[in-house]
């Protein structure tokens, strides 16, 4: 049993001056009043990644070159799937490895990852069918990080219902040998590993797929979908289903609080009201949606009809959770030609709303006890780096605006997960290890 002691404690209605809570086996046992102490720290809860493809983070910055006047989502993807082929189980958990460190150090204490890379690459199982699952289970426990598994249901190359390409063969099952796999890693869930489902998009996953593999989740199982991230899968949608993607999943699945819809950037406002009142998370991940070029998520209308909501790092072009808030108010900025666009009900700090609403959408998005601090809650938490400059006479009523929106290094000193300290004066206990490996698995990927 030990005891935490913070000058300011981050809770869902702003800080709480000397408070702490003792925590034991890595959940937290009782909130406590703390000693007043000038020394103590300036604790967070750790944020929420909703949204990874961790082999995607060798690939950053390798396709900024044009390969054609048009190009766009469509174009990338061919040089992802090209970089998708030469992983093996080894390779992929070198790269969670680093990916997962980088995350702790900007302050992300849990994954969701979702998670398609699962044959070899001629689209054979390993003799291990989940060897790559396991290469990101070992990934997040070596490095610390709290691992929401999401295995992804692929099944077909479009709302027609074309056979995989070659291409994507490694990425494929069918509903058995697909809920064979959910069910063998939910028998090695943790206190820090849950596993969920991720259905890859409504062009991916048949209609009778889809509703046979629902109707086998044990009840609160998180559910991840991609939809409405570009527009021709919008028209595609409408052409072949007669709705529109968001439209067509919410008659034709009970979305509830356990989804998670990943994007959902391209929505009407019947769109918008249904996921709000459906009680289901949506996923924006800011810096891969301006990379790829989908579309700007309508944050305004979404938080008027009460919508949850998080972030994810996706294809990891950024991996820093102050990034992604930064420029979700920014987009809304630059459209909009107004200031302080995401700010709620709870307070007039845009940075203290948008982190209030990480924090809400956190548990029921992964499945796991986070994003607050109570009894039995797990303990995962940040210590800011009170001593920064940026922090330099910060109040109570700034602190958080100063954190989020002043300069480009993440201010954390400290990161905990489940009681353990995976992060020290801002760097990853293992982070020269890590990168050596990381380092090996890039000159292979890219030989
Ligand atoms: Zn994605």
């Amino acid at each position: 049993m030990e005891t935490l002691h913070a000058e300011r404690l981050w809770t869902p209605g702003g800080w709480r001056i000397d408070a702490g809570f003792t925590h034991d086996a890595g959940r937290i046992v009782e909130c406590t009043g703390a000693q007043p102490s000038e020394g103590a720290a300036w604790v967070v809860p750790g944020i929420a990644n909703l949204h990874s493809h961790a082999f995607q983070r060798a690939m950053a910055g390798l396709a900024e070159r044009q390969t054609h006047p048009q190009d766009s989502f469509w174009t990338w993807r061919e040089t992802m799937y090209r970089f998708a082929a030469r992983f093996d189980p080894d390779t992929l958990q070198a790269v969670a490895a680093q990916l997962y460190a980088e995350m702790l150090e900007a302050g992300y204490t849990t994954v969701c990852e979702f998670h398609y890379l699962h044959h070899s690459p001629d689209g054979r199982p390993y003799t291990d069918a989940s060897a790559m699952s396991h290469a990101l289970i070992a990934a997040a426990r070596e490095t610390g990080i709290r691992l929401t598994l999401l295995p992804v249901m692929y099944m077909t190359g479009g709302f027609d219902g074309r056979p995989l390409t070659d291409r994507q063969k490694r990425f494929g099952h069918g509903v058995d040998a697909y809920l064979r796999l959910f069910d063998m890693l939910r028998g090695e869930e943790n206190d820090t590993l849950r596993v969920g489902v991720a259905l890859h998009s409504l062009r991916a996953v048949p209609p009778d797929a889809m509703r046979a593999v629902l109707a086998q989740l044990p009840a609160e199982t998180p559910v991840h979908i991609h939809i409405a991230e570009q527009l021709p899968e919008v028209v595609d949608c409408q052409a072949l289903r007669n709705a529109r993607p968001v439209e067509w999943l919410l008659g034709n699945a009970k979305v509830d609080r356990n989804w998670t819809l990943v994007h959902a950037t391209h929505l009407d406002a019947a769109e918008i009201r249904g996921i709000a009142n459906s009680g289901a998370t949506v996923a924006i991940c800011p810096t891969t949606e301006a990379n790829l070029g989908d579309g700007l998520f309508p944050l305004r209308a979404f938080l008027e009809a009460g919508g949850s909501w998080g972030i994810g790092s996706d294809s990891h072009v950024s991996v820093s959770p102050v990034e992604e808030l930064r420029w979700l108010e920014y987009g809304q900025r630059l459209v909009t030609h107004h200031r302080n666009v995401s700010v709620g009900t709870a307070t007039t700090s845009a940075g203290e709303s948008m982190l209030h609403d990480t924090m809400a959408s956190a548990d029921p998005s992964t499945g796991q006890a986070i994003g607050c601090f109570y009894e039995g809650a797990c303990a995962d938490w940040l210590v800011l780096d009170r001593d920064a400059p940026q922090f330099i006479g910060a109040t109570t009523d700034d602190a958080i605006d100063r954190w989020l929106f002043a300069g480009n290094a993440p201010h954390i000193r400290e990161v905990h997960v489940a009681g353990k300290q995976t992060v020290h004066e801002g760097r990853h206990r293992d982070r020269e290890a890590i990168f050596t490996r990381f380092k090996a698995a890039m000159h292979t990927l890219l030989a």
